[in-house]
Formats: C-alpha cells, sequence, structure tokens
C-alpha cells in the first residue's frame, strides 16, 4: 500500500467483487460487524458459498457496465475489487466503478505494474494481501515476544507483548518507564482484564503489555523477556484476520 486517499466517514454499504479467498474473507468480515454487503462473482458456487451471510449476493461478470450500473454500485459507499489472476477484468472493473462514479474503490494488486495502473485510474487503495500477510507471519515468528498490533511509520508500532521480567512486581511510577525506556504502555491485560495504567499500577508477571512507541526501543526491551506470548494463538489470528 502507498498513498492511500483518506476515509473521511464511517462506510456501512460495501460491494465485494470476486470472491477467492481474500474477497470472501473482506465479505465475510464485513458482515460480522453489521455492515450491508453485496457480493458478485461469476461463479455460482462462491455466491452459493456465502450467500446466507451477506445481504445480497448476484453471479455476474462484473466486466459489464450496465450490470454494474443497474446493481446501482454507485450508490454503495464503497467498492472491494478482489479479482486478482485475471488482471484484465480486474483493470475493467476498476475503470467502471470509477467511471460510475463509486466514492472508495479499494483495489487487490498483483504485482507492481498491476498496482500502477489501478492507481493511475483512479483506485483509491491498492492492497496486496500476501505482502501484509507475510510480513505480519514473519514478524510473529522472528520476535515471538510481541505481537504487532499497528506499525504506524517504519519506525513506530502498537505491539502487544509479554511482561519483561526486570518489572514485574514494580510500579510504572517507580520504574520511571516513559523517561528511561521511551515508550508508553496504552494497556495492561491481566487475565481477562484491560487495566489502564496510572503510575502507581504495579505490573504482575503474566500481564500482557499494549504498547506504543519507535521500533528499536521495543525491540530493545522485549530482548529483556524470558516470556513469549502465545505465537501459535498470535499466528492464527493473524491467518484469520
Ligand atoms: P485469492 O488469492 O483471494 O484466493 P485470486 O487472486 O486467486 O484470489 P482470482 O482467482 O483472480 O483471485 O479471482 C477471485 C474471484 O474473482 C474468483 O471467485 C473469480 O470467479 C472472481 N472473478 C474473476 N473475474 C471476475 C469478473 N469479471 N466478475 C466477477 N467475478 C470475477
Amino acid at each position: 500500500m502507498n498513498e492511500i486517499k483518506k476515509i473521511d466517514k464511517e462506510m456501512d454499504q460495501f460491494v465485494v467483487i470476486g470472491l477467492g479467498r481474500f474477497g470472501k474473507s473482506v465479505a465475510l468480515t464485513l458482515a460480522s460487524l453489521g455492515k450491508e454487503v453485496l457480493v458478485l462473482d461469476t461463479h455460482p458456487d462462491a455466491i452459493k458459498q456465502i450467500e446466507n451471510q451477506v445481504s445480497s449476493a448476484v453471479v455476474c461478470d462484473s466486466t459489464a457496465t450496465d450490470v454494474l450500473h443497474s446493481l446501482g454500485v454507485q450508490n454503495f459507499d464503497c467498492v472491494i475489487n478482489c479479482i486478482g489472476e485475471d488482471m484484465q477484468a480486474s483493470i475493467l472493473t476498476t475503470l467502471i466503478c470509477k467511471e460510475l462514479g463509486v466514492k472508495y474503490i479499494v483495489a487487490k494488486a498483483q504485482t507492481e505494474q498491476h498496482k500502477k495502473v489501478l492507481e493511475k485510474i483512479g483506485a483509491d487503495m491498492v492492497v496486496f494481501p500476501e505482502t501484509y500477510m507475510g510480513r505480519k507471519v514473519a514478524s510473529t515468528l522472528a520476535n515471538p515476544s510481541q505481537n504487532v498490533i499497528l506499525s504506524l511509520t517504519a519506525d513506530f508500532k502498537i505491539v502487544e507483548m509479554a511482561t519483561p521480567d526486570i518489572w514485574v512486581d514494580r510500579s510504572l511510577g517507580d520504574m520511571n518507564i516513559r523517561n528511561k525506556y521511551k515508550i508508553t504502555i496504552i494497556f495492561i491485560k491481566r487475565e481477562n482484564e484491560i487495566i489502564s495504567p496510572e503510575q502507581s499500577t504495579v505490573i504482575l508477571k503474566g500481564d500482557t503489555l499494549i504498547v506504543a512507541g519507535e521500533t528499536s526501543k521495543i525491540n530493545a526491551l522485549s530482548n529483556k523477556t524470558k516470556d513469549v506470548l502465545d505465537a501459535h494463538q498470535s499466528l492464527k489470528d493473524a491467518l484469520d484476520e
């Protein structure tokens, strides 16, 4: 992903085109979040698999302008074009959505050239799901004591991490964490409880910390922990995303 058009309001109505693994996962996640989802695919079997779990589902070819127009895709908040392999269909579908005046278009790319074309014809966000997932899996395996929740920039991230042994049974104020380690503890997960930490909060063994800060500072800190997060669970969560 690079230049992404800003999303300026919460979106409620989505069209998902192409129900491969990525499209299906996007459609089902949006539906589970209570969003209105129309799915389109040329294959009746792909439609049949999820038609009962989304608002509406239509077997059709998205490269036909009149079809997309009569389905009213231009009235939805966002179209997510998940066609990958058939680059011509992917490009044509994005172009038609743009011409119909769709407000926000997300498109999946297979290659850098594909991405360039999609951006050129007006996709507002271009994604490479495999690259994103590859990074997530690799960083979980390479650093099992932390699970990256969000990479804000190349140098700044928010992670879930196991508690460093040297912090156990000490309060945040006592350790002067923000000044000494240059990181901020946003939340502490203690069993099923989420604690919003104060200076007087004491860290216990087994706590999981949600931490924001510079990548180098967080990595240095997570090297000081013997505990590892459940890397298997983190990977499972990532792959279910
Ligand atoms: P994934 O990696 O997410 O599994 P993929 O990159 O293999 O997907 P494709 O095989 O290109 O993706 O297609 C995904 C889906 O898009 C398929 O179910 C296919 O039937 C559908 N599709 C392809 N072309 C069109 C089209 N013109 N109109 C509607 N659906 C289409």
